[in-house]
């Protein structure tokens, strides 16, 4: 189709030359009002009063991190570093320091990181928030955030009882006052209740409360080595029984890893039929998981091209940044993603995209975002990328050349190259 004729409105920006997603020829997106009002394969520029030519580089609506912290996110160090490395020391220092915590440092760390993600390309955060201090704190922080920056990024916020939910008396009615105050969506944590039975009961009451609420559900899922770790299976009867498909993830499923063949055969074709949503979160799953081995080491990465396969829906989170559980990263969604290519050995050059949808579209599945896709009609959010296929993208980590939220330029950062210094001779070095 070419409309290039009849363009009679004068649009606010046209980006030329973009490519897109599964789409071999590059294309013009004219915006008018914040909104995609034209994507075709060509369009004068004389068609809009600014026009940005993007030379043929990845163009992607924006990054989606599906599983966050906000909460514990940049308090590294605080009170004191996790010596062990494991999840059960970071539960420990972490419940040291938010009892301790306040609203306005809260807020502060948690729009900082804001920044630093808005900088790099995300655009949408689901992050989990701990409803277990009965001061609530924690949530009418983000709770703040979360309206603050409502403009410039999407934050879902999930109420997560980190201590379990039934075995800490009086996590229910803390839970239910955190939905009551406007948290989006029920979580759980049902590998850290006192039994697998009482787990399974968790898993019962949490969906029952999403299903009279209306609300999705993202829960902490077996999020262990032990293959007897089987949750997952009960989340999935209980989305059936409640007619919840869709809207139920399951996040980090690491018990997958250690599961035999055989369960996990049956075990996929539940969660498949369940429309369950799979939350992998790489970085921190070869971080904290195997850390009882010896050698060899589990990677404790869920099996990701499997339940691909099968047809259920995979997207990826950062989970931390820069806190007990894990002391790096930068908001860099292409690292996590960089991180899942290698532990699930998606190599093959076809996978890199399926790779990047992860952190993409399927990201947008997850948290049920509608107006996601580069069409007309939807928002103009882009994140401008200095590369050019998917393949690229993971290998580089690219410089996000612009951030485009409803029309409008929020980030912007220099191309990313340097110069080598050889014998007197200077030359430019872009790594492509
Ligand atoms: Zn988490």
């Amino acid at each position: 189709m070419n409309h290039a004729g009849s363009f009679s409105i004068y649009m606010d920006l046209l980006l030329q030359n973009a490519k897109l997603p599964g789409k071999p020829e590059l294309y013009q997106i004219g915006v008018e009002r914040g909104r995609i009002v034209a994507l075709d394969l060509e369009i004068p520029a004389s068609a809009a009063a600014r026009s940005l030519d993007l030379a043929g580089n990845c163009v992607v609506p924006y990054f989606i991190d599906s599983h966050f912290h906000l909460d514990s996110v940049l308090s590294l160090g605080n009170p004191r570093f996790n010596q062990s490395g494991t999840l059960f020391e970071g539960i420990d220092i972490w419940g040291e320091f938010k009892a301790e915590i306040s609203h306005k440092e809260i807020v502060e760390r948690a729009s900082r990181y804001c920044k630093w993600a808005i900088a790099q390309g995300i655009g949408a955060i689901r992050s989990h928030v701990d409803v277990s201090e009965n001061s609530l704190t924690t949530v009418e922080a983000l709770l703040e955030v979360r309206d603050a920056m409502k403009e410039f990024i999407t934050i879902q916020l999930v109420a997560f009882p980190q201590d379990g939910y039934l075995r800490v008396p009086g996590q229910d009615q803390l839970l239910t006052r955190a939905l009551d105050m406007g948290v989006d969506v029920v979580g759980g944590i049902p590998h850290g209740e006192r039994t697998m039975a009482e787990g399974a009961e968790a898993i019962r009451q949490l969906c029952e409360l999403a299903a009279a609420r209306g609300l999705r559900v993202d829960m902490h899922c077996d999020e262990s080595d032990d293959p007897l770790s089987r949750h997952i299976e009960t989340l999935a009867f209980h989305t059936q029984r409640l007619g919840l498909h869709g809207r139920v993830s399951g996040s980090h499923l690491t018990s997958m890893h250690s599961m035999d063949n055989y369960y996990v055969s049956k075990l996929l074709t539940l969660m498949a039929e369940a429309q369950i949503h799979a939350i992998s979160n790489p970085l921190i799953n070869i971080t904290l998981q195997g850390r009882h081995d010896s050698y060899p080491k589990r990677r404790g990465i869920t099996r990701i091209p499997e339940m691909l396969e099968k047809g259920i829906n995979v997207s990826l989170g950062h989970d931390c940044v820069m806190d007990p559980w894990y002391a790096l990263g930068r908001a860099d969604m292409l690292e996590v993603a960089s991180m899942a290519w290698h532990l699930c050995q998606m190599t093959r050059l076809s996978q890199s995209e399926e790779v990047v949808e992860m952190i993409t579209s399927r990201g947008a599945a997850t948290l049920g975002i509608e107006d996601y896709q580069t069409e007309v009609g939807n928002p103009a959010n882009f994140v401008v990328l200095q590369a050019k296929t998917a393949h690229e993208m993971l290998r580089l980590k690219p410089s996000r050349l612009y951030v485009i939220r409803n029309g409008k330029i929020i980030a912007e950062s220099a191309p990313r190259h340097s110069t080598v210094i050889l014998a007197g001779q200077e030359t430019a070095v872009d790594f492509t």
